[in-house]
């Protein structure tokens, strides 16, 4: 038994080093990744939920790797951020959406607008306000058109550089979203303080919105304090007609999910599909 144990225990420890050894590979590749052309942006629609019309799009990124294959967020953000390299492949995503955004602008769509992810770390330095004005300015893209969304654990992470930064963004006329809303630990008098615009109820709220327990009373809530703070109301992950028929009747402004709409690339996206001669 002994023997056995031993041999597991190194087993476990060549998994371990093995895995080791791919994080620190996979964050040397994602180091040439934005040379390399490997990522690319996805956009999901968002949907007023009264009249069903297109509001805007959230710009989600992917790694399609040569060498690793395709790559989700959740597997290279990770090491993004402890390495980092996030600062870059942010200010690279801010530019990226923001190109593409115009091009959907200038077919017509200029009643829309495009989310960009933030980053705890992007918060964290002033010069976010100068990349973000300026990539504006290069692709002469109205403020109003861009919308970037924190999570409340982004936001609190130093309170007072990411408060004055999201101030600062505010300033320039781009919409602040809290994003995964109900999930951070922030309290409601830093939230009040937030210069937030939009409030992006977390999808474990929505998921399974429609089984009559007490998430229909969080929801519920969840729509009144962001109103009585003068906010935009959002739910992600409606993937069922049910939750989105409650939640519109609950006062939800708009609605995101696998039910209107996956993530796809530009090129796939309902924009591109039905540009409007104006
Ligand atoms: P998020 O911002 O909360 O984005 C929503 C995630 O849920 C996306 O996953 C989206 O594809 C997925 N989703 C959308 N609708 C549904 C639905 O109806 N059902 C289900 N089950 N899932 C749905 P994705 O694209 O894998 O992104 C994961 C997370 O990675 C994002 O969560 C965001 O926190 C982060 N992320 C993505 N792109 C960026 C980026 O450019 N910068 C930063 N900093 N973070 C990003
Ligand atoms: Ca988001
Ligand atoms: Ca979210
Ligand atoms: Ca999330």
């Amino acid at each position: 038994a002994k023997q056995q144990c031993r041999n597991s225990y190194r087993f476990f420890e060549q998994a371990m080093n093995a895995d080791v050894q791919l994080q620190m590979q996979l964050q040397q590749d994602l180091r040439q990744a934005i040379d390399n052309n490997e990522l690319m942006l996805y956009y999901q629609p968002k949907f007023k939920a009264t009249d069903g019309s297109m509001s805007g799009l959230e710009a989600l990124i992917r790694w399609q790797s040569a060498k690793h294959g395709f790559i989700t967020p959740d597997r290279f953000l990770p090491l993004a951020e402890s390495s980092g390299l996030i600062v870059l492949i942010g200010n690279w995503v801010i530019n990226e959406a923001c190109r593409q955004m115009k091009v959907w602008s200038l077919q017509g769509h200029r009643d829309c607008s495009v989310a960009v992810n933030l980053s705890a770390l992007q918060l964290q330095h002033t010069s976010l306000v100068d990349v973000v004005a300026a990539t504006l300015k290069k692709h002469e893209l109205s403020p109003s058109q861009l919308v970037l969304e924190v999570t409340e654990s982004t936001a609190m992470h130093d309170a007072e550089t990411s408060l004055k930064v999201l101030n600062n963004l505010s300033a320039l006329g781009v919409a602040i979203s809290i994003d995964d809303f109900g999930t951070g630990y922030s309290s409601l008098l830093y939230l009040k303080q937030l210069p937030a615009n939009e409030l992006k109820i977390d999808r474990g709220f929505i998921t399974e919105l429609e089984q009559g327990n007490d998430d229909e009373a969080i929801v519920q809530a969840i729509i009144a304090l962001g109103k009585t703070l003068g906010m935009r109301i959002v739910a992600e992950g409606v993937e069922t007609s049910e939750q989105q028929m409650l939640l519109t009747r609950l006062g939800c402004d708009i609605l995101q999910g696998y039910l209107l709409g996956k993530p796809t690339p530009a090129s796939a996206s309902p924009l591109s599909n039905t540009a409007l001669t104006s």
